[in-house]
């Protein structure tokens, strides 16, 4: 059973105060807090296991490597992959997009292809296309959506023409906390004969995500949001698809054979990953995906959305409360402003309150002007945050409120 309580103790900075007040962390979707058990396997890790991986003859370099190639199989298990090949280790979605939009980009895209964006997408998945847009010539096309930020899909469908070669589509907006249909996002491109790429960066932490389910060709996502540590991430690729793209970078490695004349490279995934990798935050990843998913995928996710629409009704009565994204099935992601008030000057009279939220364009610009807006508030939830959290949160709302 999830038991709310004990899954808290496992998170010893839940229990800090800020201001002298107790600490209300609502800023998940920027990043989560880590469980004593990935703290502990990273210390573990340098304490007694710490060796470059790969190639080394020496028992510590070889056990290392065991750790990070488990980590490999544990990702390819979590996220339901074909095969490890299909596994890249990189610092974080943002590298894992720009991966893309680099590789894919010299591979497959010509000046005049097509690539598909929509408008609640993360930056990091609207300028690496722009930079190749600025390289090669490639055209962005941008799928709109509805006030109630829902895609729209029949306008997605018109964008494609014999051009379109690959659609990037973040699968739950880290500002709306819309669920986009991924899915069936991709059996369109696919009947259009274009690829799809799936940002995951905001639903890997909160349910299953399978790749094969959604029959995307690339889902990328960041440690540091599933309660792993910073600079470990995830590209996933079909392996076909990877084996036909060029290295990203060149290094040790990514390499088979060097000479001055020729170099060959390694086979999948090594191919894309040089230089040292992070095979202390891959273990320390794949800790924290064991650890989800010993509580349960389904339960985290029904405790954030019982939570998410407590929220969303607690906040509806708040004078002048102004929700963006009310999409049916929303997850985990509130954001708001509130009368005139300032979304910098709410944030910052709430974390006087001990209440943690962002706020600002959420690395979103472009759907704050689709929004009408400059900058919003946001609480985002994870899967040790309470009702009593929401309660603060609404209460010190209202109490900010009151001062304008
Ligand atoms: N995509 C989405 C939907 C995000 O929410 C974020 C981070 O907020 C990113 C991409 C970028 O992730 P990172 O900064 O970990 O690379």
């Amino acid at each position: 059973m999830y038991d709310i309580n004990t899954v808290r103790k496992d998170f010893p900075i839940l229990g800090r105060e800020v201001y002298k007040r107790p600490l209300v962390y609502l800023d998940n979707a920027a990043t989560t807090q880590k469980p004593r058990c990935v703290v502990e396997a990273i210390a573990n890790e340098y304490y007694s296991v710490n060796a470059n991986v790969h190639r080394g003859v020496h028992f510590l370099s070889q056990q290392a490597t065991d750790l990070h190639e488990a980590a490999r199989e544990t990702v390819r298990r979590f996220i339901n992959a074909r095969d490890v090949a299909e596994v890249v280790f990189t610092r974080g979605t943002t590298e894992s997009l720009n991966l893309v939009a680099s590789s894919y980009g010299e591979a497959f895209l010509h000046e005049g292809d097509e690539v598909i964006v929509t408008v609640m997408e993360h930056h990091s998945d609207i300028v690496p296309w722009q930079l190749l847009r600025e390289r090669k010539g490639i055209v962005l096309k941008v799928v709109p959506m509805t006030d109630e930020g829902v895609l729209d899909l029949d306008a997605y469908e018109q964008l494609f023409t014999p051009r379109t070669r690959l659609v990037c589509v973040a699968h739950v907006s880290n500002v709306l906390g819309t669920v986009n249909p991924v899915k069936r996002m991709a059996e369109i491109a696919h009947a259009h004969g274009a690829h799809i790429l799936v940002d995951g960066a905001q639903s890997v932490p909160h349910f299953k995500v399978d790749v094969q389910d959604i029959g995307c060709d690339f889902m990328v996502f960041s440690g540091h949001k599933v309660y792993g540590p910073t600079g470990i991430g995830v590209l996933y690729g079909r392996e076909d698809l990877l084996d036909r793209m060029p290295p990203y970078q060149g290094g040790g490695e990514m390499i088979a054979r060097v000479t001055f004349e020729h170099t060959t490279y390694e086979r999948l995934p090594f191919k894309f990953e040089a230089g040292t990798p992070d095979y202390v935050g891959s273990h320390a990843l794949a800790v924290a995906l064991d650890y989800v998913s010993a509580l349960g995928m389904d339960h985290i996710h029904a405790h954030e959305r019982a939570l998410t629409q407590y929220a969303m009704e607690q906040m509806q009565a708040i004078e002048g409360m102004h929700l963006f994204g009310t999409a049916p099935g929303k997850d985990a992601v509130v954001a708001f402003n509130v009368g005139n008030i300032h979304p910098l000057d709410l944030g910052t009279l709430l974390d006087r309150l001990g209440i943690a939220i962002r706020t600002g364009h959420h690395c979103a610009q472009p759907l704050m002007q689709r929004c009408g807006v400059e900058g919003m508030a946001r609480a985002s939830f994870a899967l040790y945050n309470t009702r009593e959290e929401v309660d603060a949160l609404v209460q010190g709302i209202d109490r900010v409120r009151k001062m304008f």
